[in-house]
């Protein structure tokens, strides 16, 4: 049984009705592979992506506020510099028409590009059910374990949010360039009160944050020391693996070469108030 549903509201009643009997799909470019891989096989779905008010991105009190619906194509054009750098990494240009941030964020893989970026953004996210209404919570508090998040059975994601100036900077470090699964990734932003936040893929079974080398920059002016102590920091807040893609010595080693080519570009681009640019 396919569900095509035009309204948000339609959909929430759906997956009210059906719970976990039913798949939701947006683009399909992760539900699609998982179904070819044989690790799902659904029978019913809920397919979201014809519901408008999923695709619309509007500025609101400060925030910038993205539907689920919006596909990597879309945050590809937007002013925030890790968020669109994140997207334009993403697959290619096929996989990023269809591919959408809510599909990144339900997914919730420790790869996931968005998600990375949205993470060193402070992002929000937005989750309804028909019973309990909408509810907003930190981006960073929705990842609990390997694939496991706050999302309830009967919700649906209905948007992010992040906050509208920050400055920020992303890489990607891929076996083909861009058009792979991250091997690590690294995303930093920093707010005009020089709150400063780090995000890793690809380093522990979830997106991760580094709180403690964001302290360690919080309210401070850059320089080459601090970022040389911030950049030894993050190598003991991470713990990635060992896979077929990379060991984890050499993902260890590139949170910190990394976290030192961002944080040196931000430092760099600060006299000029660069907005993002
Ligand atoms: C060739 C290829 C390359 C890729 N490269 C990358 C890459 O470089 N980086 C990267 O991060 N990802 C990559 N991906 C993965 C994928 O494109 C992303 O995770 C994408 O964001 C998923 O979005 P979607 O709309 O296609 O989700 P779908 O496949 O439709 O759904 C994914 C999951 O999200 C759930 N879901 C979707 N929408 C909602 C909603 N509104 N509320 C609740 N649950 C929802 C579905 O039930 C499912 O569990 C790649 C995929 C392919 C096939």
């Amino acid at each position: 049984m396919f569900h095509q549903p035009m309204t948000f509201e339609h959909a929430l009643d759906l997956r009210s009705e059906l719970g976990t009997d039913a798949t939701v799909i947006n683009g399909g470019t992760d539900v699609v592979v998982a179904m070819n891989h044989g690790a799902i096989k659904p029978t019913t779905f809920i397919d979201v992506s014809r519901i408008k008010a999923l695709r619309g991105i509007e500025k609101q009190n400060g925030h910038l506020i993205m539907g689920a619906g919006v596909t990597f194509a879309d945050l590809g054009k937007m002013h925030f510099r890790a968020l669109r750098e994140a997207s334009l990494s993403v697959g290619g240009p096929a996989i990023r028409n269809m591919g959408t941030i809510g599909g990144n964020i339900a997914t919730a893989s420790p790869a996931g590009d968005g998600c990375v970026a949205l993470l060193a953004m402070n992002a929000e996210v937005q989750l309804s059910s028909k019973a309990r209404g909408d509810r907003w919570m930190p981006l960073v508090d929705y990842f609990i374990d390997y694939r496991k998040t706050a999302l309830a059975d009967d919700e649906l994601i209905k948007a992010v949010r992040v906050h509208n100036n920050p400055r920020s900077r992303w890489y990607k470090i891929g076996k083909r360039g861009a058009v792979n699964i991250s091997l690590v990734c690294c995303a930093i932003s920093q707010n005009e009160n020089n709150k400063t936040e780090l995000a890793f893929g690809c380093v522990g079974p979830i997106p991760k944050v580094a709180p403690k080398a964001s302290a360690l920059l919080t309210g401070e002016t850059l320089t080459p020391e601090l970022i040389d102590d911030v950049a030894n920091l993050v190598t003991h807040e991470v713990a990635p693996i060992d896979d077929q893609r990379g060991t984890a010595t050499y993902r260890r080693a590139m949170c910190s070469t990394l976290t030192k080519r961002l944080l040196t570009q931000l430092m760099e681009d600060a006299p000029k108030g660069d907005a993002d640019a």
